[in-house]
């Protein structure tokens, strides 16, 4: 049968189901893409309100590599779609007695790590020649395959380092450095990969590259400019684009899916492909299709979930950058209440954005547009008091740490928690971001990009291969588009 003609239909609009339908479309399938929210972009969604615009989901524009690779996969450039500045400096770090600013290039982050810790520049340039490395292996020999066998990890390079997959992020930064704050610096960028870092292989400190060695970026206008790049990439190459249609369910004749219900209207497909999260697309098969068992779900170590604010401030804010941490309490304290121990944390750390200090298009003059996150474990409790109470937490901290008063500047706040999540992307216990990327939960042993009760259904996004994050989305939406080429 002539591939032309075949008809492939995508459940989301995420960046993984936007960066499949590109890839489907030029492969020359019939694509049509069902968004049930009224906006394409999925937790990448934008919010713009009484001049204020809200990035609702990521902030961190990190690998722009693998946003130019996707883009020249269609003989485009970034630059064709929205435009790139690399912030400097890249983001601040305050601690209880003292503040790290990270620079855009070595030479200033190896003066602050001297500032901080005579000595520490030398095993942060070889710290980062290391991560160099595993970047390069990653991204070029590991992370662009299927996850169909343990042997893809198997290479010439990984069997040189392969103590590096049985040994800890943490342990390899304490093994250099000594200093908590330099520590808790190095261990930050893991954190994006959803584990705690002693949770997770020291192979993956190519993070450290992408964070020291590639930089900080920010699209003007905000993250949402790469979907909007995306979905008229999309529709250059033909894709449909179908919003407010929610998939009730994928229809399955003779071990065969054969299209799907929406808005109680069937649409026939060849194949079907999911990038709504995991978990809930089995929910639309009966179960007797379904791979993965509650239990199953119940075991996994799921990336957090988060409590964020957007707030519209009527001031300029002082003594902050476009991206800044807080971590000023215990780091461990709270990773524990997040994976071990599943409760509200005691002294939570948190993120604030203010992408309006290096982007005017961001919010009205003189005036700052914010968002707070506090990552949580998934599937707590979620009131409006607790999101209260919480709210008065940190913004206290933030007053406190950046020397003045913000609380009667506010003109705008929403909040955006658990039950969102859930509610808005069928978000299996209203995780933000995916399955976490343990040792135990890399690649092969991952919930797989092909059904294996079903030939003809496919799964792409954060909880799939290669795993959470912006890049490695657009990563699993090529993947997944090969596979289905080869199911042919
Ligand atoms: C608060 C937050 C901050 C983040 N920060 C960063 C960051 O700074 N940098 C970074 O790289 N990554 C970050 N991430 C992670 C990154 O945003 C995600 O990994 C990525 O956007 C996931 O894309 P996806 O395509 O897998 O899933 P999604 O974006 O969740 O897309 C799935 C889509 O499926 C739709 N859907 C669900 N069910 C159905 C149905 N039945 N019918 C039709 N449609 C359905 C959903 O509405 C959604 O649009 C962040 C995430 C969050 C939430």
């Amino acid at each position: 049968m002539n591939i032309n003609k075949k008809k492939v239909v995508i459940i989301g609009s995420g960046f993984s189901s936007l960066s499949a339908a590109c890839y489907l479309a030029k492969k020359g399938f019939n694509v049509s893409l069902f968004e049930k929210n009224d906006t394409v972009g999925g937790r990448a969604r934008q919010l713009i309100t009484e001049g204020f615009t809200f990035d609702i989901g990521p902030s961190w524009y990190w690998m722009p590599d693998i946003f130019d690779r996707f883009f020249a996969d269609f003989g485009k450039q970034t630059s064709d779609y929205y435009q790139l500045d690399k912030l400097s400096p890249a983001y601040k770090i305050f601690f209880e007695d003292d503040i790290i600013t990270i620079g855009d290039c070595m030479d200033k982050i190896c003066e602050e790590f001297e500032r901080i810790e005579k000595g520490s520049s030398r095993h942060l340039k070889k710290f980062i020649a290391k991560a160099q490395r595993n970047y390069d292996i990653a991204i070029n020999e590991i992370v662009y395959r299927p996850g169909l066998s343990p042997l893809e990890l198997v290479t010439k390079d990984t069997i040189l380092r392969v103590d590096q997959f049985f040994k800890t992020i943490s342990q390899e930064v304490r093994k250099n450095f000594k200093n908590p704050k330099l520590i808790s610096t190095l261990e930050f960028p893991v954190l994006f990969l959803g584990a705690k870092p002693n949770n997770t292989p020291a192979f993956y400190s190519f993070m450290n590259f992408a964070d020291f060695g590639l930089g900080t970026w920010h699209p003007k206008g905000g993250m949402y400019q790469i979907i909007l790049g995306m979905k008229s990439l999309a529709m250059e190459l033909g894709v449909t684009i179908r919003t407010d249609s929610p998939v009730d369910k994928i229809i399955v004749r003779e071990g065969k899916a054969t299209g799907i219900l929406v808005n109680s209207e069937t649409i026939d497909a060849d194949m079907v492909l999911s990038g709504a999260d995991y978990h809930h697309t089995e929910t639309l098969l009966d179960s007797s299709y379904r791979q993965y068992s509650e239990k199953y779900w119940q075991r996994k170590t799921f990336a957090p979930s988060s409590l964020l604010f957007f707030i519209g401030f009527d001031k300029k804010l002082e003594n902050i950058e476009h991206h800044n941490l807080f971590f000023d309490t215990d780091f461990s304290e709270h990773a524990s209440e997040i994976y071990d121990n599943p409760k509200w944390p005691t002294r939570p750390l948190f993120y604030a954005n203010f992408p309006s200090v290096t982007d005017k298009s961001m919010a009205p003059g003189n005036k700052e547009n914010a968002f707070f996150l506090i990552p949580i474990a998934p599937g707590l409790e979620d009131t409006p008091e607790l999101r209260e109470q919480y709210f008065d937490i940190v913004l206290k901290r933030f007053q406190e740490r950046t020397g003045q008063s913000v609380e009667n500047n506010i003109i705008f706040k929403k909040s955006f928690c658990v039950n969102d999540f859930k509610e808005q992307y069928n978000s299996y216990k209203g995780n933000a971001y995916g399955m976490a990327n343990t040792l135990l939960q890399t690649a092969f042993l991952r919930p797989g990009l092909k059904s294996k009760k079903i030939n003809n259904l496919f799964f792409t996004g954060q909880l799939t291969v290669p795993g959470p994050g912006v890049p490695p989305s657009l990563i699993s939406g090529k993947l997944v588009s090969e596979l289905m080429e080869k199911n042919n």
